[in-house]
């Protein structure tokens, strides 16, 4: 399976995704955070951002107002987060067969 270019391929492939045990992985509605992630992911507040210190599922403008997209310390840190559980031996997401280390295509503010 390829990287997805766009995020219209990444929505479309993502039923077929797989977690880093062979197992496909499982979108839900999280009760938690109030996105959509897989089972496999860790949710929104176990990343605080360590920009604006944001632990619900979106980050925050200095007005205080949702930011469209996660600050890149944020995104940095769940991306840690998800290489330290998966060095745990916790199955994560499957990343893609390529060189590019981001699991995501993050937007950047
Ligand atoms: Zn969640
Ligand atoms: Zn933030």
């Amino acid at each position: 399976m390829a990287r997805p270019a766009t995020l219209g391929e990444y929505l479309a492939i993502r039923p077929r995704m797989i977690d880093t045990h062979g197992r496909p992985a499982i979108l839900e509605n999280c009760a938690s955070c109030g996105r959509q992630h897989f089972t496999v992911e860790p949710c929104a507040h176990e990343a605080p951002c360590p920009r604006c210190g944001s632990t619900a599922s979106r980050c925050r403008r200095p007005s205080g107002h949702d930011a469209d997209a996660w600050h890149a310390e944020r995104a940095a840190a769940f991306e840690a987060l998800c290489a330290e559980r998966e060095a745990a031996g916790l199955p994560q997401v499957a990343r893609w067969p390529d060189t590019t280390p981001a699991l995501f295509d993050w937007p950047s503010t």
